[in-house]
């Protein structure tokens, strides 16, 4: 049956709407009608909107229009060109005060400030340098000097170095250098993804002689989950490979002790501060390792989720997609679970790559067909019909970071971003930050800024920030009950925001 659009009432077949050209001036009912249904598809697109809520979205729209014509638009520009510009934006502020529910995505090397690293972490005792010969370095804390190792030849006690040095600002602003990708000059430093993928594994590589050492460690997390706290977020789901950690006598400890720790920092945390929900931990194995490690690291993640259930939420692979792995190579290691009958929920980083067609093109697919929770990034989804229709049915919902897939290269403009597609279709999806220590950003405000002005446009209405911080409650790991506290407690604070601003 074809229902002429300009003669008929509009109908939906289920997702689909038949409609077929017709001669003169189309009906403007009509039209407004379509508009408003093809509206209601977007994230957030369901919501009706209190009268509170109203004022506030016309105010934000208000605002969107004034930075929508503004001469430097800073979704379109590097972030970390733009990131100044951010810090100004009246919308920025408003979604720094706004309650954002949970970080989802966020791996634990890059969660606190390098400005606090440098500035409290590198000036305790016995903490040593190194500048390695290419052009990196590496941090170590110990009791006396440390031996020569095949990466560093020659370490330099810190205290002594900044003693000798007439600059130390500028020598504190150098080390910053090194645990950072944020400069001036992106597109110079960083001309393809290659350079910026290789300055980002060695910044993580040098960030991990502070962050192993046990006592960093502590205060690493305690403030990782205050920077948090401090931009309106109330849960964290953190990637993290569980390194082993170092005491100053050289002292070794296993996962286990990390563990624990992250466990006996986050209660501590909550007892300080009553409205945060609390922290839990994907267990992260790089896509470098062979089938056999993988497959170790399976079975090493099942037993760490049947003793810490409370904490450990899953399982992912993690690394630079491109050059790494595919899931399906990793199958083995993957079905293991479902074989030994075990449960391990896995979140797996799946499509951060623009390779379209290339055998990690399928990662998305694969992620869903091992059964995956979450997809991290899925950059690529947009492109895959098939794996996009199987994820809205399996509701499995996207960690869309767009800083990061700006930094590292995938888009430049965000309103050209993919998820503009999967946005304006409603499918499942949450923001996060991925690596803020990296990218130069705290918390979740600014990646909510590009999502809400870039790749949202201005389609996006505060029912889109709404269900987005719903969403990261909805789609998180926790058990139905804490869901249910948290969304309570979300909307409580969402209510407020409301109020305080929207008059
Ligand atoms: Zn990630």
């Amino acid at each position: 049956m074809v229902i002429p659009i300009c003669t008929a009432v509009v109908i939906y077949v289920p997702l689909l709407l038949i409609v077929r050209d017709c001669d003169g001036m189309p009906d403007p009912a009509q039209r407004d009608l379509l508009m408003r249904q093809e509206a209601s598809r977007q994230t957030g697109g369901q919501i009706v909107l209190t009268a509170a809520e109203q004022k506030l979205d016309a105010y934000l729209h208000r605002l969107k229009e004034q930075e929508m014509s503004a001469a430097q638009f800073p979704p379109a520009i590097h972030f970390f060109k733009a990131k100044h510009l951010i810090q100004r934006s009246s919308i920025f502020k408003l979604l720094q005060k706004m309650p954002k529910g949970a970080a989802l995505h966020v791996h634990s090397s890059a969660l606190v400030s390098v400005d606090w690293l440098v500035k409290n972490v590198t000036y305790r005792p016995h903490c040593y340098v190194c500048f390695t010969w290419d052009s990196s370095v590496r941090f170590l804390f110990s009791a006396r000097p440390p031996p020569p190792r095949w990466d560093c030849f020659s370490w330099q006690l810190l205290q002594t170095l900044r003693g000798k040095l007439g600059d130390p600002t500028g020598f504190d602003n150098s080390l910053m250098q090194h645990l950072t990708l944020f400069t001036q000059d992106p597109d110079g430093e960083y001309p393809n993804q290659d350079v910026v993928w290789e300055k980002f594994e060695k910044a993580f590589i040098a960030a991990a002689g502070l962050i192993t050492h046990a006592p960093v460690l502590r205060d690493y997390f305690y403030k990782g989950l205050e920077e948090l706290h401090q931009d309106n977020i109330m849960y964290l789901e953190l990637r993290s490979g569980l390194s082993r950690t170092y005491e100053l006598d050289g002292t070794i400890h296993d996962k286990v002790w990390t563990l624990k720790t992250l466990q006996e920092v986050t209660t501590k945390f909550t007892a300080d501060h009553p409205d945060f929900l609390g922290a839990r931990v994907i267990v992260s194995v790089n896509r470098a390792l062979s089938v056999s490690e993988v497959k170790a690291a399976v079975q090493e993640a099942i037993q760490l989720q049947k003793d810490f259930p409370d904490v450990v939420a899953g399982f992912d692979m993690v690394g630079r997609e491109d050059s790494g792995r595919t899931l399906w190579y990793f199958r083995e290691a993957l079905s293991l679970p479902a074989e030994l009958g075990a449960t391990l929920p896995y979140f797996f980083h799946a499509g951060e790559t623009d390779d379209e067609g290339t055998d990690i093109d399928q990662n998305i697919l694969d992620a869903l067909l091992f059964n995956t929770s979450r997809i991290g990034h899925g950059y690529a989804l947009a492109r895959h019909p098939l794996s996009k229709e199987l994820a809205k049915k399996k509701n499995v919902a996207v960690e869309l970071c767009p800083i990061s897939n700006q930094v590292l290269k995938l888009v430049s403009d965000l309103r050209n971003h993919p998820a503009t597609v999967l946005m304006s279709e409603g499918h499942p999806m949450v923001i996060s930050s991925d690596d803020p220590s990296l990218f130069g950003t705290s918390g979740l405000s600014y990646d909510f800024y590009q999502a809400f002005v870039g790749i949202g446009g201005f389609k996006a209405n505060l029912g889109t920030l709404k269900e987005l911080a719903a969403n990261s409650i909805r789609y998180s790991s926790l058990p139905a009950h804490l869901k249910e506290k948290g969304h309570v407690a979300w909307e409580t604070k969402w209510d407020a925001f409301v109020a305080d601003n929207c008059c």
